[in-house]
């Protein structure tokens, strides 16, 4: 019997750092299986990052995952060129849209406290004598649908004029400086503001009308978040509002605070609408992205601070 013990003692022994040697060994494995988990949830959401063509480039790297724990794998944050663009929702074209709010000069926009939303008249003409110079073709959003509609080819340089929220010195300032050019707009026009102080009225819009798109930005500015009912309601009723007036019969729209959403493209759709402008940075418009078109906003700076 005692002759027996000590080899019993080295099989305990020998038992107890196998056992120890499979637990790490499972320890090891799980930890392998877990980088391979993480690594196909990076590479799932590579696409995704892709599809976010009309970001600001300096937008894109938040987006990138945080917790990235090999670093080789993180995708290169990079606007979509336009190959890949046409590729993937084209037809596209190339189509520099200038969004403007307030025209006004300083002095009025510092004292409304609208800085952040003003370009002065000057700069406003300075913009459109440059469009001449350079020869740039200034569209309307029906030859952007008819693009779409495989109806007009578009070529050359081009740029489309936005203005939003229907201020009265649209038609003050803004107008007067259209006429002299002969260059064509869009406001988009939230309906239940017009004829209010500092917006214009109905009759101005007629006034205008020879130069000027008027699109629908809702009833009350209304943002694209909450309710398919709610955004059917705002948007239908600013939709009736300049149907009943004649204006937009090409049925375009921009969002109210620039964001798109699920809810409010889907009213859009089933009214028929063909376009809808957000404030997302850009200048690539694409067919099968016609409900988020960027555009590029606009201060008192020349246009060739804004890649035209
Ligand atoms: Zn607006």
């Amino acid at each position: 019997m005692k002759i027996n013990k000590w080899p019993n003692l080295g099989r305990v022994i020998v038992l107890i750092l196998m056992t120890a040697l499979i637990i790490l060994g499972i320890i090891i494995f799980n930890k392998k299986k877990n980088n391979v988990v993480s690594i196909k949830i990076l590479s799932a959401k590579t696409p995704e990052l892709t599809v976010m063509p009309t970001e600001i480039p300096t937008i894109l790297p938040t987006k990138t995952p945080e917790s990235t724990p090999i670093s080789t794998i993180t995708p290169t944050p990079a606007l979509m060129s336009f190959e890949d663009m046409n590729k993937n929702f084209g037809p596209c074209v190339k189509v520099n849209v200038l969004m403007y709010h307030h025209i006004q000069n300083e002095d009025e926009a510092k004292t409304k406290n609208q800085t952040s939303l003003s370009v002065t008249p000057d700069f406003f003409r300075k913009h459109l004598q440059y469009l001449k110079d350079k020869n740039y073709t200034v569209i309307e959003p029906k030859d952007l649908i008819a693009f779409f509609g495989g109806a007009e080819q578009l070529s050359g340089k081009l740029a489309m004029i936005t203005l939003d929220d229907a201020y009265e010195d649209n038609y003050i300032n803004a107008y007067p400086i259209l006429k002299e050019f002969g260059i064509k707009a869009t406001i988009f026009t939230p309906t239940g503001l017009v004829n209010n102080p500092d917006y214009f009225t109905w009759d101005q819009m007629n006034q205008m009308k020879d130069l000027v798109y008027f699109g629908n930005h809702t009833w009350s500015h209304h943002s694209s978040g909450g309710t398919e009912e709610k955004q059917d309601e705002e948007i239908g009723l600013a939709d009736k509002q300049l149907g009943e007036k004649g204006f937009n019969d090409q049925k375009v729209f921009a969002y109210p605070y620039g964001k798109p959403s699920g809810n409010a493209e889907e009213v859009l759709k089933n009214k028929n609408y063909n376009l809808a402008f957000t404030t997302t940075y850009g200048n690539i418009m694409c067919k099968q992205k016609s409900f988020e078109l960027p555009r590029i906003r606009m201060g008192n700076a020349l246009l060739n601070k804004y890649g035209l």
